[in-house]
């Protein structure tokens, strides 16, 4: 059913009622920033992890250079953010209303006043800005504290006596890092490689808002690309890229308001305008990943973050914005993390983390992409979904490859019994050549064509009583609702290429015919 809001509303309505996403332990009134992912939403983002494991660690692999993926502990010793800093900088400015005791985050707060504050903006100036503009608690209206700072990370402790404290981790990477002396030693790693992770982070956001833009828990993807000062400058697999065009925002247009610029990867390092070959490599392949996730283009762009906005010790961070219902969004950062990471636990853990080089033992610099996987999603919703004229309900235009299932297998109808029988057994041998199915045979073919539609199925394929005798089974098209009869027997090999986009349906049904098969011209 169609519905007017905005939408974010309408993709939060959806993703409740069609298995997507739902607030975690919803019938005791959940917690906040905390959500689960349904069947469907499920089968979605396997197939966004797939396609990043593909392109970002499997392609990636080759005589140059290996990506290796390890599975850390979510849960590390305090340590680890005494070395990485996380105890002492990972923090939000908050705010405390003085009647009601909620806390804000102050940022926030001041966004509802139209004033735009950068991370890292001194508390004093927040404190004076809140003053300035008269800002107060947005539940009850009552007088804001001074800001202050809070550690946005989860403590526990260890044992059932305590004493040792411990952290959930706030993001993946600090794993990689702790425990490069034995990944490298094991994998008789040599420079450049990089070693991926995907898993949960967790950051106790002072206000958790916005679906999944902003959760408690959350999943994260990062390489950490560990090179020798030579591959700044020539990196390997650079000349693959250098030609791709990417969207760039300067600071100095990000300061006067500019739109993104479309920008050669190659010009953009030799204009001084990215770090390194390393980081412009993986900025385009997130150009070309985001695309393959349905994302169009124009929807998003690299920003150099501000000074303000950038730890000391980083070479550069590069943030993929997104142009969303939510305004602009972050769903990846990058960073050119320098040596920083291996000093500080080197010099923390008195442990040598380093690996050899050119017959030197050396630190290798650090390039990270860091993905978030349900920021993510919401952008594939939301670049996805259609509520058009083209029919009565709303549906998702995902490509095929990340769609949550490739073809839906209907009867026509639910007698006789032999449609039924054969429908089930067609069904079952795509299943078993490794499509993607789904059988249903509830309710009218109508009702199933538009649930399958608002799942974003690409294709149905339909038995009628005609294909007994005929041998023939029609496939509708989502995209275009057209639909198109081909013999069973070719069946197969026609939704392979239609899911592997080598036909499109067009070309399907201009090519095709029942006596010749597909003739290529
Ligand atoms: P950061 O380390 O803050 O640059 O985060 C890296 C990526 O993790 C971001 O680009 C987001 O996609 C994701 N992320 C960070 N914080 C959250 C959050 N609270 N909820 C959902 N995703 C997040």
């Amino acid at each position: 059913m169609k519905k007017e809001s905005s939408l974010s509303e309408e993709i939060i309505d959806v993703a409740l009622v069609r298995g997507f996403v739902f607030p975690s332990a919803e019938i005791y009134g959940g917690a906040a920033g905390t959500y689960d992912y349904g069947p469907i939403g499920t089968l979605i983002k396997n197939k966004i992890v797939n396609l990043w494991r593909q392109r970002f660690i499997y392609e990636e692999t080759d005589h140059n250079i290996r990506i290796w993926e390890m599975s850390g502990s979510r849960l590390l010793p305090e340590p680890v953010f005494v070395a990485s800093g996380h105890l002492e900088k990972f923090n939000d400015p908050l705010t405390q209303c003085k009647s009601c005791k909620k806390s804000f985050r102050v940022d926030h707060v001041l966004e509802d006043y139209e004033v735009e504050v950068t991370d890292g903006t001194p508390l004093e100036e927040l404190t004076e800005k809140v003053k300035e503009v008269g800002a107060v608690c947005p539940k009850c209206k009552g007088e804001l504290s001074e800001a202050r700072e809070f550690n946005m990370m989860f403590k526990t402790q260890l044992g059932a006596t305590g004493g040792h404290n411990a952290y959930l981790r706030p993001e993946t990477a600090q794993n990689i890092f702790v425990s490069f002396r034995r990944l490298t030693h094991s994998m008789r790693a040599k420079l450049p490689f990089g070693i991926a992770q995907i898993g949960q982070s967790y950051r106790n956001e002072i206000s958790p808002r916005n679906f999944l833009i902003r959760m408690r828990e959350f999943t994260q993807m990062e390489i950490e690309y560990f090179v020798a000062p030579e591959h700044l400058i020539d990196y390997p697999k650079f000349d693959e890229v250098a030609s791709s065009i990417i969207r760039l925002v300067t600071r100095e247009m990000h300061e006067k308001g500019e739109k993104a610029m479309d920008i050669e990867v190659e010009e953009a390092v030799e204009q001084k305008l990215l770090p390194n070959q390393p980081l412009a490599y993986i900025l385009a392949l997130e150009t070309e990943f985001l695309q393959l996730l349905g994302v169009p283009y124009e929807k998003f762009w690299f920003r150099h973050m501000s000074p303000e906005e950038t730890a000391h010790y980083s070479g550069g961070n590069y943030d993929l914005e997104v142009d969303s219902d939510y305004g602009v969004i972050e769903i990846v950062g990058n960073a050119y993390r320098q040596d920083h990471d291996l000093q500080c636990h080197a010099k923390a853990s008195k442990t040598k983390l380093r690996i050899e080089h050119d017959g030197k033992m050396i630190v290798p610099h650090v390039v990270e992409p860091s993905l978030g996987l349900d920021r993510i999603f919401y952008t594939v919703l939301e670049s996805c979904y259609r509520n058009d004229e083209t029919r009565t309900w709303t549906w998702f235009a995902f490509p095929p490859h990340i769609a949550p299932i490739e073809v839906a297998v209907f009867p026509l109808r639910k007698k006789p019994e032999e449609l039924i029988e054969s429908t089930i057994e067609l069904y079952l041998d795509l299943k078993d050549i490794g499509l993607d199915v789904f059988y249903d045979d509830s309710g009218n073919i109508g009702k199933r064509y538009a649930r399958a539609d608002e799942i974003g199925i690409p294709f149905c394929v339909t038995m009628d009583l005609e294909s007994s005798k005929d041998d023939c089974v029609t496939i509708r098209d989502r995209d275009s609702t057209d639909q198109v009869r081909v013999l069973t027997e070719d069946l197969a090999s026609i939704l392979q290429m239609l899911i592997d986009s080598e036909l499109t349906f067009v070309e399907l049904k201009e090519k095709y015919s029942i006596d010749e098969g597909l003739v290529e011209e």
